[in-house]
């Protein structure tokens, strides 16, 4: 029996997790879920799975739910301390990182330092900080397995146990990333200055949360698993090309020396990868339905147009210059996609602002975790004066 822990447990991938687990109560247990203050959704999830414990980071919020289920077995914590016990607790063998952005960071490490199975959604902790990321994965030699479906895919079209080694080193001529270029892939540039919230979130084949919704609309979704990927497999950002696949159905692809392409194809739901990581190297049941090739009939793949997608290039530029550039671009990128939900700047002010964090921010090596956390604070405060000062 497995023990879980899930960090981000009320958002889409933590309920795609659940979904999973749920289905196969004799192999995977839940020991702890962890939210930021989504209390009502806690208490729900609390009845159905007993965990442990469960972590909310907002005190107030802990509080509530501390107050209603008192009949429960489950003990509340609070805040970074709660989530970094969870994740790092004796009894747990794998760990699910699902919270967004970067507060998903110091729990991850947490979990890595302490050897655990770490599946990775929160790609932003690996952009923000990628080689001291991947240093403690190493020294720790903790497994880490991702659940971002392209790196999913890409693992698994990898020879087995491929993480953080040279991909080109077995035979790979190219790795390609596939995405489906969001729900403006369509829409005229011009139109893209007035679009809303609502049309950002509304993504054509995959259902998820507000943020990566929106960052797969400005395609940084793309750039952001660029650099994931180039950790992962020890690439450089030239050994991938992405591709716009408006299906979903190939989630990515990795192409060799001797002119085979081994691609991964299934259903657009992160049950697939989730179910794949939980249970690797066996497979288990996930709840999706088979693919049905004769009803996708069709697979088209096109290039994606930087004009139209400003962060893909944003992405690149950050990897080429290395070390807080790309804590800085995430950052910067996190800030912006907020302040557009809010509606308090456009769509594409996103990337405007993204570019001027960039340019005024002093960036250096990123080896070690202070120097992290310090570029990660002024780029965000950067960023937040561009919209305050209307300089955008
Ligand atoms: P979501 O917004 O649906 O859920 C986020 C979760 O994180 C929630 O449980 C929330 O309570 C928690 N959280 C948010 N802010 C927090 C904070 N400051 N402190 C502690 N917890 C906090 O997001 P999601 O779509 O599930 O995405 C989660 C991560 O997975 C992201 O990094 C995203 O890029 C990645 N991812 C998501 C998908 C997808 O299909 N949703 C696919 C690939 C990768
Ligand atoms: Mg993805």
């Amino acid at each position: 029996m497995r023990q879980v822990a899930i960090l981000g447990a009320t958002g889409s991938i933590g309920q795609s997790t659940l979904d999973v687990i749920a289905r196969h109560p004799d192999q995977f247990a839940v020991f702890a879920m962890t939210a930021n203050r989504n209390h009502q959704k806690m208490q729900q999830l609390c009845r159905q799975f007993e965990p442990r414990y469960v972590v909310l980071s907002d005190p107030d919020s802990a509080e509530r739910l501390s107050a209603v289920i008192t009949d429960l077995a489950t003990e509340v914590l609070v805040g970074e301390s709660g989530l970094m016990r969870v994740a790092a607790a004796s009894e747990v063998d794998t760990v699910v990182a699902a919270i967004v952005g970067a507060a998903g960071l110091i729990p991850t490490l947490a979990a890595i330092r302490a050897r655990k199975r770490v599946l990775l959604a929160n790609k932003e902790s690996l952009v923000m900080a990628g080689a001291l990321f991947m240093d403690e994965v190493r020294r720790h030699q903790a497994e880490l397995l991702p659940v971002d479906s392209e790196h999913n895919a890409i693992f698994q079209c990898l020879p087995p146990g491929r993480i953080g080694q040279p991909a080109l080193h077995s035979g790979v001529h190219k790795i390609i990333l596939t995405g489906s270029g969001g729900p403006f892939r369509d829409l005229a540039i011009e139109q893209l200055d007035s679009v809303t919230p609502e049309q950002a979130c509304a993504h054509p084949n995959w259902d998820m949360g507000p943020k990566i919704s929106v960052d797969s609309a400005t395609m940084m979704n793309k750039g952001l698993e660029m650099i994931e990927a180039c950790w992962l497999f020890a690439v450089e950002h030239s050994d991938i090309d992405i591709l716009l696949h408006r299906q979903s159905i190939v989630h990515s692809m990795v192409s060799y020396l001797d002119g085979s392409v081994i691609a991964q194809l299934g259903n657009p739901d992160m049950r697939t990868p989730i179910a794949n990581a939980l249970s690797w190297p066996q497979r288990i049941d996930s709840g999706v339905e088979p693919l049905n090739l004769l009803q996708v009939s069709q697979l088209d793949f096109t290039l994606a147009d930087e004009a139209r997608y400003p962060c893909i290039a944003l992405a690149r530029e950050a990897w080429h210059r290395g070390g807080t550039c790309m804590t800085v671009l995430n950052a910067a990128n996190e800030v912006a996609v907020d302040q557009f939900l809010q509606r308090n700047i456009s769509f594409m002010e996103i990337p405007r602002i993204i570019t001027k964090v960039l340019e005024q921010s002093s960036t250096g090596p990123a080896d070690n975790l202070d120097i992290v956390l310090q570029a990660d604070a002024a780029a965000r405060e950067l960023a937040l004066e561009l919209v305050a000062s209307g300089d955008r």
